[in-house]
């Protein structure tokens, strides 16, 4: 354990983790002449986003990739760090696959034929805006699996409202075009923290995972796997809470946090890419996109992830919740097969099964992701202990997508995190006003966002037990006036 003796570098803040969150706070505290350091456990910078290189694939995002209007915070700092945004592919129509069928469709919601379950969908998305229910039962399940890969009898109600919410609602969470899959970055999202290490330069040091966190004296010390150890006036963690868990803290920390991070778990995800000679889904006037409602389906939603300049045809593919499980214990190459059937049953073509390569990443398998892309509450959790998720501890702050307000769980999650708590020691510090630490983002000039506004069908349609009631009102009160009508209580014309 940490030696006072020992500790040689001295540092007004340690920034623990080197994703999206702790870079964009140490950029920050940096800008105001902090001396921070950030410590990474991994051999790169990204965490949760990660930029492969290869000379297949040229460049892609196994990790963390979307953008989209009202995510500002991201968009200005990668704006400002040189990168630039395309928009995907949206140009053919998506296609839902269910009970072997395949329907195309253009929007962002498959369309719904029956009129008895149009009103149940439209009253989800309703209701899930407004308060929440849950009926439509099949669609409602791959929409919880998709937007945070987990089962929606893993995560508690009130937290899933509370995350469709805090993304701008079902329409925005979901939707390509004014949503939050409307873009990706040229050359990568990994840049975003590769860049902001260029300008850290060796105050971002990697293979330090820290183990072990002593506020008991003036200084705090901080020590590494490695046994390096490091003082600092302020510590700020930008790790997911649960991997927390892995360090050592003197004193220990308070019981609530102590509770809550060992009931935070993570998602569980593989994201697939399949790359092809061609993008032949277009020949059909598909743009790519698949929804996939099939339990023996590997892959439940696709996008088209052919690079902007319509180089590298590619399919991307989440392979999300219950069936990462499933398929992670499968070889490779058989996970490559079945995605390769799957999609040539959807697209209906032969040659979704001739791939001329293959990349994917299980984020389960990480132990310093621990999964992805984000923790979730189970029931109960957030009640009791959700709000200590953002409480220092001492001189310890903290940072991390999970601790965000806007697109929690999103790469802008991340940087509102991180900037948040940056300005929180900022103001431990003396260099920041209180009110300035909750600081509202301006909306981004290149990425406008739309105004998401239900029809007044939408918002007035019955949903299927109002209907019922309806039904069942209306013809009571017929009945009613048939009986009346036949005992002469009621006027004849
Ligand atoms: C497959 C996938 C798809 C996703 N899709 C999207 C998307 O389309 N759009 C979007 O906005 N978001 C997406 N996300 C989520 C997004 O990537 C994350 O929300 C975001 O990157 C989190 O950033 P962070 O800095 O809070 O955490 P992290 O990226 O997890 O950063 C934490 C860092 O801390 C390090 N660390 C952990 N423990 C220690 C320790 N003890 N000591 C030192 N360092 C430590 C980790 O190595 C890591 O680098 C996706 C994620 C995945 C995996």
């Amino acid at each position: 354990m940490a030696n006072h003796e020992k500790a040689i570098h001295m540092f007004d803040v340690v920034v623990i983790g080197g994703g999206i969150s702790g870079l964009a706070a140490a950029k920050l505290l940096s800008e105001y002449d902090v001396n921070v350091l950030v410590l990474e456990a991994r051999d790169r910078v990204g965490g949760r986003t990660y930029t492969v290189r290869n000379k297949h694939v040229n460049y892609v995002d196994v990790g963390g990739a979307y953008v989209g209007p009202t995510q500002n915070r991201i968009l200005r700092l990668s704006k400002e760090l040189g990168l630039e945004t395309y928009k995907i592919n949206v140009n053919e129509r998506l296609v839902q696959y269910v009970k072997g069928k395949t329907y195309p469709f253009r929007g962002a919601f498959p369309p719904v034929w029956n009129p008895v379950a149009y009103l149940d969908y439209n009253n989800l998305w309703r209701t899930m805006d407004s308060m929440g229910k849950e009926t439509a039962r099949h669609f409602a399940y791959l929409f919880v699996n998709i937007n945070v890969t987990s089962e929606p009898h893993e995560v508690s109600a009130l937290w899933f409202l509370w995350y469709v919410k805090q993304c701008g609602g079902t329409t925005r969470i979901f939707s390509i075009t004014n949503g939050g899959q409307e873009r990706k970055f040229i050359g990568g999202s990994g840049q975003v923290s590769e860049r902001i290490m260029d300008l850290l330069g060796d105050r971002v040091k990697l293979k330090c995972p820290v183990t072990y966190v002593d506020q008991t004296n003036d200084n705090i010390v901080v020590e590494t796997l490695n046994h390096e150890t490091y003082e600092c006036k302020y510590v700020l963690s930008a790790i997911p809470p649960t991997l927390t868990a892995k360090i050592h803290f003197k004193p220990e920390l308070p019981p609530e946090r102590n509770q809550l991070i060992q009931r935070l778990p993570m998602g569980a995800i593989i994201k697939c890419m399949m790359y092809y000679k061609e993008a032949f889904w277009k020949k059909k006037d598909y743009c790519g996109c698949m929804i996939i409602e099939d339990e023996e389906a590997p892959i439940s939603i696709t996008l088209d992830d052919t690079k902007p300049d319509g180089s590298l045809p590619a399919i991307m593919g989440f392979i999300v919740a219950r069936k990462a499980d499933r398929l992670a214990k499968l070889h490779k190459e058989i996970r490559k097969r079945k995605i390769c059937e799957l999609y040539a049953r959807v697209l209906g073509s032969e040659e979704a099964l001739q791939p001329v390569h293959y990349e994917e990443k299980n984020w389960c398998e990480e132990q310093y992701s621990g999964g992805c892309y984000t923790a979730y509450f189970p029931p109960g959790i957030m009640t009791q202990y959700g709000r200590v998720i953002r409480q220092p501890v001492g001189r310890i702050y903290f940072a991390g997508t999970e601790t965000a307000t806007q697109w929690s769980g999103y790469m802008e999650g991340a940087v509102e995190a991180g900037e948040r708590a940056a300005r929180e020691i900022l103001n431990a510090l003396g260099k920041v006003a209180k009110k300035d630490i909750w600081v509202p983002e301006p909306e981004s000039q290149d990425v406008p966002s739309l105004e998401i506004k239900p029809t007044f069908l939408e918002r007035n349609l019955p949903s299927v037990p109002g209907l019922l009631k309806i039904i069942g009102v209306s013809t009571s009160v017929t009945t009613l006036c048939l009986v009346l009508y036949k005992w002469k209580l009621l006027p004849r014309p």
